[in-house]
């Protein structure tokens, strides 16, 4: 394929934000597509090299760029930088630049795979001279290219190309180029991504096989699952009313969520729920897990937490939020912080595939796995057949430092569901038993200017839940309660990646914000109660025509979700049945916004 095909519709997904023209373009995208070329071109649509969790990042910083930008068009770099201030967007100014003197007509065109393959290898630069490579990798990408070629380019590795393209609505095209146009042949390519988070081996598979060839996408070492989520209930009562009498109720940690892959040779590999690797942050669960684990290789999942090492004591989720994402003073940090990891579940043990197993097996295997110790431990776990028996299982598990209880379905049907949501596993927090249950992840979408003693920061941050079906951010709230200082000096920076110009076409508002944000950022808020609004979106004619749902009282808890993404944030659909949850309903005669 061309790289010009793939950049003619680009303009068409740039010029739509329906979901279904997207994925209709897509369709076409992937029906002219070779095997060869099709993670390629889905890749590239999406603006990464690879599957997220390889974490593969072109390096390239906006001066790089403008400094490749102005060698292969032959303007002096001070010019580039003052047009690029202009547009407020480096990929229109080259495709400007470019315009004024043409491409001569000798020079071949470009094709996607050797778009691909140069940038991969601007990735791979590293070390000493890498920035001199980048550069002329990407001066020779841009004096090749067309004008408009050029734009999306540039924006591509600045990380701003944002067409839209999710992973959603490339499961959608590849159904419909694919597929047999049932909701069943959809859900069997959503269940091969959900355990390879590969969606350029998702297509080449049924591109070369059609939808049988999906069966042979199995669990591997190394590439994680999309994570089995959990529902909510309003009362223990309803815990064990769905799960038919009896469940297994296990402590609710409050850390981080882990999936450990162990090799045959012993080496370990973390993930984190969104899937980003992160054994560097933790280097001592390594050689725990691979000497806890009996067989190899094997796929176990748990909460990691900060535990005493004095006490034993687990430590609240503050102490190991200072742990993640941290490069430096590692060794200090590990006798500092020390953690533990508490599994709760099997995928992969040795050879045999446990995923598809109902729960009871599962931790049955677990227990024969896992050697616990210091370091690798097994969630806490209790059989229960009574609101009772949960009762007091709760309250212990509240004593002894646990969020609340995740109950687990004993039925047959009770595999692991990667990446999904259901009533399989409910959780049951602490703060459901006061007010409003739960507390809701939400995404940043604008911000407002503070008054006086917030003068000259932000005071107020435009908050979202997003809504899959419309694959759009709806508020439901200003949130300006629950920062401390040191965090309101430290929003700026936070935000300034995610600052726009204009409102993001995917958000949802009646409101006007001083400074529009991209969503990205996502924030937990707890509040008051969940009210009927005439003001925020969240959920619009829902639960009632022309209104949608409000936080009120909302307020920041002190955690920045830097393990979800804005498609992980709380759903819509969530916030739905929250409001159905509360015990007393608002009034419709008193919306607040
Ligand atoms: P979600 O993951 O459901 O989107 P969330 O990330 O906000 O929501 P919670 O609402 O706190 O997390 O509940 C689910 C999370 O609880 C799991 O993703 C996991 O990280 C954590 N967890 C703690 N203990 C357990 C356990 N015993 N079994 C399963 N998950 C547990």
């Amino acid at each position: 394929m061309k790289y010009a095909d793939l950049v003619a519709a680009y303009e068409r997904l740039d010029a739509t934000t329906k979901r279904t023209e997207l994925r209709d373009v897509l369709a076409e995208l992937v029906r002219s597509s070779t095997i060869g070329e099709l993670p390629a071109v889905l890749f590239l649509s999406q603006g990464q090299l690879r599957p997220e969790y390889e974490g593969v990042e072109l390096g390239v910083a906006d001066s790089l760029a403008r400094r490749a930008v102005a060698e292969a068009t032959g303007v002096e770099a001070p010019e580039v930088l003052v047009a690029q201030q202009r547009s407020g967007d480096l990929g229109l100014t080259v495709e400007e630049l470019k315009l004024r003197n043409a491409r001569s007509a000798s020079t071949p065109a470009l094709s996607v795979a050797e778009v691909y393959e140069k940038l991969r290898a601007v990735a791979d630069a590293r070390g000493a001279g890498s920035q001199e490579v980048k550069v002329q990798a990407l001066v020779e990408l841009l004096a090749r290219s067309e004008p408009v070629e050029a734009k999306y380019l540039v924006r591509f590795v600045l990380g701003q190309l944002r067409l839209g393209v999710r992973e959603m609505t490339i499961l959608d095209a590849l159904a419909v180029a694919f597929g047999d146009g049932t909701k069943e042949s959809r859900r069997r390519i959503e269940d091969a991504f959900n355990v390879s988070s590969d969606l350029g081996l998702v297509a080449q598979t049924i591109s070369k096989g059609g939808l049988d060839a999906l069966a042979s996408i199995h669990l591997e070492v190394g590439r994680p699952i999309r994570p089995m989520l959990a529902e909510r209930s309003p009362d223990l009562a309803d815990v064990l009313k769905r799960m038919e009498g009896a469940a297994a109720l296990e402590m609710k940690y409050d850390g981080l969520r882990v999936q450990a892959h162990i090799a045959t040779d012993g080496s370990v590999r973390l993930f984190s729920r969104r899937l980003e690797e992160i054994g560097d942050q933790f280097p001592e669960l390594r050689p725990a897990l691979a000497a806890a684990v009996q067989h190899r290789p094997a796929i176990v999942e748990g909460e990691c937490v900060a535990v005493d090492s004095d006490t034993d004591e687990i430590r609240p989720f503050q102490e190991i939020s200072r742990r993640r994402g941290r490069k430096y003073d590692l060794e200090r940090m590990q006798s500092e912080i020390p953690v533990s990891i508490f599994l709760f579940d099997v995928l992969l043990d040795g050879t045999t595939e446990t995923a598809t197993l109902p729960f009871p097996d599962r931790r049955r295997s677990l227990e024969r796995l896992i050697v616990p110790g210091e370091r690798v431990r097994l969630a806490d776990q209790q059989l229960v057949h009574s609101v009772e028996e949960a009762q007091a299982y709760f309250d212990r598990c509240i004593a002894a430092g646990g969020e609340g209880v995740m109950a687990k379905s004993l039925a047959p049907e009770s595999a692991y569901r990667a990446g999904a949501r259901g009533f399989w596993w409910i959780k049951y927090k602490r703060e459901y038993t006061h007010g409003l249950a739960d507390s809701v992840d939400g995404v940043v979408v604008g911000a407002f200017y503070g008054k006086g003693r917030r003068a000259g920061r932000y005071g107020a941050l435009l908050m979202a839940v997003y809504d899959p079906d419309q694959d759009q951010f709806e508020t439901f709230c200003k949130v300006g309660s629950g920062f401390d200082d040191a965090t309101l000096q430290a929003l700026p920076a936070r935000l300034t990646p995610f600052e726009l110009d204009s409102e993001d076409p995917k958000v949802r508002t009646s409101l006007t914000a001083d400074r529009w944000m991209r969503p990205g950022l996502v924030l937990e808020i707890r509040g008051a109660e969940l009210t009927l609004s005439p003001t925020h979106p969240a959920a619009l004619g829902k639960l009632r025509v022309g209104f949608g749902l409000a936080l009120r009282f909302p307020r920041f808890t002190g955690r920045f979700r830097d393990d979800k993404g804005p498609t992980d944030a709380t759903t819509a659909q969530e916030l739905v049945r929250l409001y159905q949850s509360q015990v007393k309903q608002a009034s419709p005669e008193e919306p607040s916004a």
